[in-house]
């Protein structure tokens, strides 16, 4: 008898089938449709990239044996792929991938990595227990276009985020890398890109992610044993963003998981959108094949802001905060605060507090006053005892409780805010600031202010707290 395509496979599946899970033949042999055999090459139909990857990296021992019983030992494995392509549903077009052919070992060993009786993903936005895949994107309102006043510090990366805003995915800006240093527009302008996405697509799943919460998301997963789950939650959005992706340096288990979801994104013409504190060739302790990724797009730079564009920035600030303030106090402002974007929305929130508090109008004198303070700051060393004393003033607490080992939530709270602010306004280094604040090493300072950092985006009564502990010790 002859072998074609459908004999020889339909053999394979007495083999497979022998060998694993019930459910695991399902969901990943059934839906393979043999298409052709020439000589000992064998090409099956599998229906997405994923899948194909799926086999290769879960099957591929057990495949090779089973054609190997059928073909012979130069028998060789073609995957047909059709591409799932959002754009032309209708019209799948298809791509052939070789089988890598590692060599076949004892098939006992492959297991079923997921439990697919239970087919829903698991989300890690939502507590255990609750079933529902439902997305939150976790996007800011505010941080909009309107809101992102435009200057030349800023044009590339602002157009570049707008054309990408337009097509998400149809566009070669992928992924589209965004960085520049603290407080430039970074996480504003990736939520920026994602608000308009959801205003122009309504349908598109966009998730906005710290790169530190998808890291720990991602630990957990592994400790859970739902790694799986995590990734495939991942490969199901549309214009994925994560902010602030120098954070994964030296992390190899989380870069790893993150290029593999990076690629099932590309290749599906999904969005992926960074941002980060340095250029791709300042990165260090990242995998060489992530940066090349990161590459593949466009990287857009943000600068330091202009005059001008401080001028409008301030303006528009105070537009939105339904406030008036003279124009010659707005320059004397913008004209001392350069380097940062936020530092020049810390002048206005100092300014804007000190005159309501004390029932004055905004005058050059207090201008001057507050500008100094911050201009100082920067220069002028606050010492790490002083900031300590203040922020266990403002939690009523008293400093040996604050350097105590407790981990509490509201005190484990407070002893971040005091080693981010030690890092902000001293120089001092992570491994001193620790041994000053409870016997601390470097690691847990570092992982306090990213904390800080995360928490002041996402949490309003957090943010609060640093705009009150900021004022405090900048007076
Ligand atoms: P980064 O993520 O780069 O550290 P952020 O995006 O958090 O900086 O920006 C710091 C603050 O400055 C935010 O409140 C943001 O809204 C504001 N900001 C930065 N750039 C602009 C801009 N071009 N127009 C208006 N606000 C801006
Ligand atoms: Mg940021």
């Amino acid at each position: 008898m002859t072998k074609t395509a459908s004999s020889v496979w339909k053999e394979c599946l007495y083999f497979i089938q022998d060998n694993i899970k019930q459910q695991a033949y399902k969901t990943w042999f059934e839906p393979i449709k043999p298409i052709k055999l020439s000589g000992e090459a064998l090409t099956i139909q599998v229906p997405s990239k994923f899948f194909y990857e799926w086999l290769e990296e879960h099957y591929i021992k057990l495949l090779r044996v089973a054609l190997v019983k059928q073909l012979g030992e130069d028998a060789k494995l073609i995957y047909d792929v059709r591409m799932e392509n959002n754009y032309s549903s209708n019209n799948p077009h298809t791509v052939k991938f070789p089988s890598s052919n590692r060599n076949p070992i004892n098939p006992q060993g492959v297991t079923m990595p997921l439990d697919f009786n239970k087919r829903e993903l698991k989300n890690p936005f939502v507590i255990p227990g609750i079933q529902k895949v439902k997305i939150e994107s976790q996007l800011n309102p505010n941080y909009n276009f309107k809101s992102f006043i435009e200057g030349d510090s800023n044009r590339l990366a602002r157009s570049a985020g707008m054309a990408v805003a337009n097509k998400p995915g149809g566009t070669s800006f992928n992924p589209l890398l965004i960085y520049g240093g603290v407080g430039l527009g970074k996480t504003h302008i990736a939520h920026a890109i994602g608000v308009e996405i959801k205003d122009k697509y309504p349908d598109k799943t966009v998730l906005y992610i710290s790169s530190e919460k998808f890291t720990q998301q991602y630990i957990d997963s592994v400790k859970g044993n739902t790694r799986n789950d995590f990734i495939h939650f991942y490969q199901m959005i549309d214009v994925l963003i994560i902010d602030d992706v120098q954070f994964l340096s030296g992390k190899t288990g989380t870069q790893d998981v993150f290029f593999h979801i990076f690629n099932h994104l590309h290749q599906n013409g999904k969005q992926v959108i960074l941002t980060s504190d340095k250029a791709p060739v300042d990165m260090q302790d990242i995998e060489q094949r992530l940066l090349s990724r990161f590459k593949w797009g466009l990287s857009a730079e943000l600068q330091a802001p202009d005059y001008e564009t401080r001028v409008s920035i301030l303006e528009n600030k105070l537009y939105r905060d339904g406030v008036d303030m003279p124009a010659e106090i707005v320059e004397y402002i913008a004209k001392h605060i350069k380097s940062n974007v936020r530092e020049l929305e810390g002048v206005l929130i100092s300014m804007i507090a000190q005159a309501s508090f004390n029932r004055k109008e905004f005058t050059l004198s207090l201008t001057k006053q507050i500008v100094d303070k911050f201009v100082k700051n920067t220069k002028r060393e606050v010492s790490i005892d002083y900031i300590q004393k203040i922020v266990s003033n403002y939690f009523e607490l008293d400093v040996a409780t604050l350097q105590s080992k407790t981990r509490k939530r509201h005190i484990v709270q407070a002893r971040q805010l005091a080693m981010y602010f030690a890092k902000r306004m001293t120089k001092a280094s992570l491994a001193s600031i620790g041994s000053q604040i409870g016997k601390r090493d470097h690691a847990t300072v570092l992982h306090a202010c990213k904390t800080v950092d995360n928490l002041t985006e996402t949490d309003k009564q957090f943010r609060r707290y640093v705009d009150d502990l900021t004022k405090k010790l900048t007076f």
